[in-house]
């Protein structure tokens, strides 16, 4: 048979996971000759050899590439016979306009893991082993295209044993960037009062003994500063919540194995696979009756826990199992108060100096900050509620090409999202813009991803809220660059970024049930239970809860108790001390909400539907004060009984949702002494019915069938899949987020998609 020459480019997620041995072996293992190379646009390869041969050889590459790739799209030519005398790896090629995405972090691999134990390895018990298919990759990273000299590790020299497993094709470490040992790699320490008292494995044993006789540790992870102590010690964690000034609000357990997990909770099969897999995040899960006693301290008022398991050779180490020693451990970004979470060692030194009793150091440098991803599932997906190690900087991939654009994103829960060719680049959890080092964080995160993915926006986004920092970002910098700015409607943007990661290809209208506590409106109210009729080039506020007083702005968010009798007064129900909420208000602040609600003075009005649900757990007596942000909102839902179907009376008049009746029909059930568990499942079925009646109305009007979900409000699984049943039993077509939270943090992603068709309509693509 002939030789022919194929040309074969690759795009997707193909470098860093061990892309180029693969092609190495498969080509040599069929006597096909010629070369392979990473590009800045992906993976290139030149081969030759009978036709049947190279066709084979293509099919593996496409049904089984590496585990840890997503390759996007293989393109293969016919070229000119080219005949090499072997097949062979070649130097990176860089174009200085391609890019390629670059591979999230990796938790450790089976492989690594193994040899980590193995006293026979030469790594054996080495805190930073890694190989192709496992280890840091993202947080490393410094510039494109992905190699040493570009990473945190370009400080390390290879020792001759390492270089030849770098060296040899055939090795599983051939090319893993980070590769290294204890004799030329980083390496760990004990640091307490500022010095240091032990180094590698005794600095091990020294943080153990600290964990298991209840002190706090410092630790130095893939992404950033951990706080670490003993989850089976109610005293350390009090002492912990002291510390960091965290009242309530569920800490992040990291176990030993998946058998521990599940001695507290509940792990579905798509909940084990996802734990366990390579991105390897938090899973926030039910807990059993067992769990109960540990769900109590570290998420109180919930009826989950966030589990992880060990995701790199340090944490293996640390939660080794041995008698007497806790196989639970809180683990816990390491920040004062709101800031980023600590992630430079000099840094970690200043500012965890009275969080932390002592230290366990590293010198492998992170180059950019990430969090631990968490996520949760419902009875329709697994879905992120945070989204970050693991996941970014991965693109989501939009149904067309997109503009260069950049989206700044919320003020909570911010992320940004850069776009090109098909992708949108929405970036890790940034953090609440409302402090200076989250904002620098911010802009210095903007900036990597730019040079990473190698994108100039041509424009950029923003939501109106004009105090959001983002926002100002973003008119400064398109004032400083000259490019167009666009303000994007808060609610707008979600239905619009939960229709992008659905690649909703039309620009039909569809129903955005858009449901959260704080949003912009273009009447420069604060809006939040909106059910708008979209698409991606404008909205109709179509139905909206009535307007509420929020007498005293942001500080009355804090204190549901406040809200509850604003609310009450605004709409004429009389209220006795018959409600717990009046052995927390004061005469005086009666006298002052009274006057305010007269007045309007320093008072806001809103849509809210976060807000509703704040001032029905204070109603119930759940909660009065919040000490996090959706407290109320948790705990009522935590209590909701699942055998109620009831629901509350309700009225629409045009375009408002009035709530008198559904507020006094609570008040009635709370003097009747209905449980509360009954009195909040029918508040939660009282809105399903709202919406659905909104739905069906807009349906008889305009014949729209497809209804997108999004919204912080949404993560409420009570409320998510009640809604989600009655939707399908009506006949409409619900449409949800499952790549990126409901939440603030989808909010880049619409924007840019949403400026996009602007650019459209005024020409300028
Ligand atoms: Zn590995
Ligand atoms: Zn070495
Ligand atoms: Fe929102």
């Amino acid at each position: 048979m002939e030789d022919l020459s194929y040309y074969i480019y690759i795009s997707g997620i193909v470098q860093g996971v061990g892309f180029r041995p693969f092609v190495y072996k498969l080509a040599t293992n069929a006597g096909l000759k010629g070369w392979v190379c990473n590009s800045a646009k992906g993976i290139e390869i030149e081969v030759t050899g009978s036709k049947h041969i190279l066709d084979i050889f293509v099919e593996i590459i496409k049904k089984s590439p590496p585990s840890l790739s997503s390759i996007d799209s293989i393109i293969v030519n016919k070229i000119p016979l080219n005949y090499y005398p072997s097949f062979s790896i070649r130097e990176s090629i860089d174009k200085d306009t391609d890019f390629l995405p670059i591979s999230p972090d990796v938790s450790i691999c089976p492989d690594c893991k193994r040899e980590l134990f193995d006293p026979t390895d030469r790594r054996f018990r080495y805190p930073f082993i890694n190989c192709t298919n496992c280890g840091p990759r993202f947080s490393i990273t410094r510039k494109i295209p992905y190699d040493r000299p570009n990473t945190t590790m370009d400080q390390f020299e290879l020792c001759p044993e390492c270089l030849n497993e770098y060296q040899n094709p055939a090795d599983r470490r051939f090319h893993a960037q980070p590769v290294a040992c204890n004799k030329c790699g980083p390496h760990i320490w004990f640091e307490e009062n500022g010095s240091i008292s032990a180094e590698n494995e005794s600095a091990l044993l020294l943080a153990r003994s600290y964990i298991k006789y209840g002190k706090i540790i410092a630790l130095k992870g893939l992404g950033g500063f951990h706080l670490v102590c003993d989850a089976t010690n109610r005293d350390a964690v009090q002492r912990l919540r002291s510390k960091k000034q965290r009242t309530d609000k569920a800490f992040a357990l990291m176990a030993s194995s998946e058998r521990i997990i599940t001695e507290f909770c509940e792990l579905t099969e798509n909940s084990r696979l996802l734990i366990n897999s390579p991105q390897a995040p938090i899973m926030l899960l039910p807990v059993t009756n067992r769990g109960k006693d540990l769900q109590k301290y570290i998420a109180p008022g919930q009826k989950r826990l966030g589990f992880m398991l060990p995701y790199t050779p340090l944490h293996c180490l640390l939660l080794e199992p041995e008698p007497g020693y806790p196989s639970i451990l809180v683990m816990t970004s390491a920040n004062i108060s709101e800031e980023p979470i600590a992630y430079r060692n000099d840094e970690a030194r200043t500012k965890l100096i009275n969080l932390a009793d002592a230290f366990l150091m590293h010198d492998r440098p992170i180059h950019m900050r990430i969090d631990d991803s968490v996520f949760t599932e419902n009875s329709k997906s697994i879905y992120p509620v945070r989204r970050a190690r693991g996941f970014a900087p991965n693109p989501i991939r939009l149904h067309n090409e997109i503009l260069p654009i950049l989206g700044s994103g919320s003020l909570l829960k911010n992320t940004f999202c850069l776009t090109r060719d098909q992708y949108a680049f929405v970036s890790h959890h940034i953090g609440d813009l409302e402090n200076h080092e989250t904002l620098q964080a911010y802009r210095e995160a903007i900036n990597h991803y730019e040079n990473l993915f190698r994108i100039k926006p041509i424009a950029i986004a923003g939501d109106m809220h004009p105090d959001y920092l983002a926002r100002q970002y973003a008119v400064n910098r398109s004032e400083e660059e000259n490019i167009p700015y666009f303000d994007v409607q808060h609610h707008h943007a979600h239905i619009a970024a939960c229709l992008a990661e659905n690649k909703y290809a039309k620009n039909d209208p569809v129903i955005g049930l858009s449901f959260d506590g704080t949003g912009y409106g273009t009447d420069g109210k604060i809006w939040g239970g909106e059910i708008l009729i979209v698409n991606y080039t404008g909205f109709d506020r179509r139905y909206y809860l009535a307007e509420m007083p929020l007498p005293g702005g942001d500080t009355t968010i804090q204190k549901p108790y406040r809200l509850a009798y604003a609310y009450l007064k605004a709409n004429q129900i009389d209220l006795d001390e018959r409600f717990s909420l009046f052995s927390k208000i004061t005469p005086k602040e009666m006298l002052v909400i009274n006057k305010q609600l007269e007045s309007h003075f320093n008072t806001q009005f809103t849509s809210s539907m976060g807000r509703l649900f704040d001032v029905v757990a204070s109603l119930l007596g759940i909660r009065h004060e919040i000490n996090y942000e959706a407290q109320a909102a948790i705990e009522l839902e935590t209590i909701a009984d699942d055998n109620e179907n009831g629901f509350y009376p309700f009225f629409f008049s045009d375009s408002t949702i009035q709530i008198k009746e559904l507020l006094s029909s609570i008040v009635l059930d709370v003097l009747a002494q209905v449980t509360p568990g009954k009195i909040s499942a029918k508040f939660h079925n009282s809105i399903v019915q709202i919406a659905m009646e909104a739905c069906k109305k807009i349906r008889s009007d305009r014949g729209i069938k497809t209804v997108a979900l999004s919204g912080g409000v949404w993560q409420n699984i009570y409320l998510f899949d009640r809604m989600i049943v009655a939707l399908e039993k009506e006949g409409f077509i619900p449409i949800f987020h499952h790549q990126l939270p409901p939440n603030d943090a989808c909010l880049s992603l619409g924007q840019v998609v949403i400026a996009a068709e602007q650019m459209k309509i005024q020409g300028k693509e």
